[in-house]
């Protein structure tokens, strides 16, 4: 093998871009592409650049004539009031110039991580423009258009006859891909999620077990607002670990979103650095023992562009390749983005203690989620 891990990555990613005001800001992706670069932990020839995806591929989800809309309103050809029977042009996901191109770039990148790994030239690979986890077939959500990782596991389904195990630690659940494959016995799904009680999309419930032929084949961990990392990693490891004894994957697929931190400003999380260091040492795991290594990383939501998000993306690709930052943060890094942040940019790759304080409910919350962790994987615990 080649490469044990590729970074999919050019600037053509960055052009996924709704306003200058928007919370969705790409800029996170170069900024954790150039911190790693600035760490020494990502070298030249770990790069591969990515393809866009064609209309046949993303219509491997989409219906057509949504393509159609996403192709149009990027041109300013679509009426507001047909826009918005496609979920384009509301607040959380505005039309933006040659959004069509924009996005395919972003699904094109998530089928090049695929492919280094289903034909063997990468164990590993990640695409960190990606994890749009929110896009439905026929209409866009919560700023995602299209959504790069129900595509590709219906690409792998396709391409390679694979069994997938989809994992999606984001702050919100990962509804687009549960949907998607809500009925498929091939594909198995985990979100490990705030509860929807108060928080974008509502759904992720323990009650969300799949249909049809697919029932028990999708798993949600709802866990409660202000789970710090003890819990959230629990509810994560011992989901991951039962999950995939139970499904046996050929290959994982994980949605990396980082809104679950403290610093993130649109959820009610308080995990920090340290969940972000384990994810991926665990997915990795998993994916060794199960898939013969074969596991592709996705990015996702992460709204602190400068505190969370490219260090803690960073750390992913670190612990793919099994390196350890710690310490100072790069001194040029720092230098070439301080006077831009919006926030005094952290010095070290780890979260300094007491970035929030104690609060009395945490051992509530803690056996709460081990409940809700308990009756979502009840399926599979009683029949082992
Ligand atoms: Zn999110």
């Amino acid at each position: 093998m080649k490469n044990d891990s590729v970074f999919v990555y050019s600037p053509d990613l960055l052009g996924y871009k709704f306003s200058d005001t928007h919370p969705f800001n790409q800029l996170r992706v170069q900024l954790a592409y150039e911190l790693l670069k600035d760490s020494g932990c990502l070298n030249d020839d770990q790069i591969v650049t990515p393809r866009k995806a064609t209309d046949d591929e993303i219509m491997l989800i989409h219906d057509k004539g949504y393509v159609d809309a996403v192709r149009k309103a990027g041109e300013g050809q679509l009426k507001g009031e047909i826009a918005l029977n496609y979920g384009l042009g509301t607040e959380d996901t505005p039309i933006f110039p040659n959004m069509h191109e924009a996005s395919s770039w972003i699904v094109g990148a998530t089928l090049t991580a695929v492919d280094w790994v289903m034909e063997g030239k990468a164990k590993h690979a990640l695409s960190l423009s990606g994890g749009l986890h929110h896009g439905f077939r026929g209409k866009a959500s919560g700023f995602c258009i299209y959504n790069d990782s129900s595509i590709a596991i219906e690409y792998m389904k396709q391409k390679y006859n694979a069994r997938v195990l989809y994992v999606d630690t984001d702050a919100h659940h990962g509804d687009g891909v549960q949907w998607a494959f809500y009925d498929d016995p091939d594909v198995c799904t985990l979100s490990i999620h705030e509860t929807g009680r108060y928080l974008f999309p509502g759904t992720g419930s323990i009650h969300e077990k799949g249909a049809g032929k697919g029932y028990g084949f999708s798993f949600n961990v709802p866990v409660d607002a202000f789970t710090e990392d003890e819990s959230f990693l629990e509810c994560y490891e011992k989901s991951l670990w039962e999950v995939a004894e139970f499904f046996k994957p050929d290959v994982i697929i994980t949605q990396n979103g980082v809104d679950a931190h403290y610093y993130d400003p649109l959820t009610h999380l308080s995990v920090t650095m340290k969940t972000y260091t384990e994810i991926p040492r665990i997915a990795k795991e998993v994916a060794e023992k199960y898939c013969g290594g074969r596991w592709i990383a996705t990015g996702g939501g992460g709204y602190d562009i400068w505190r969370v998000v490219p260090r803690a993306w960073s750390y992913l690709w670190c612990v793919m390749n099994g390196l350890a930052p710690s310490g100072q943060i790069a001194e040029n890094w720092l230098e070439r983005w301080t006077n831009e942040a919006k926030h005094p940019l952290p010095q070290t790759w780890e979260d300094e203690s007491g970035i929030y304080k104690p609060i009395p409910r945490k051992d509530e919350i803690t056996s709460k989620n081990r409940a809700t962790l308990e009756k979502s994987l009840y399926s599979i615990r009683k029949s082992s």
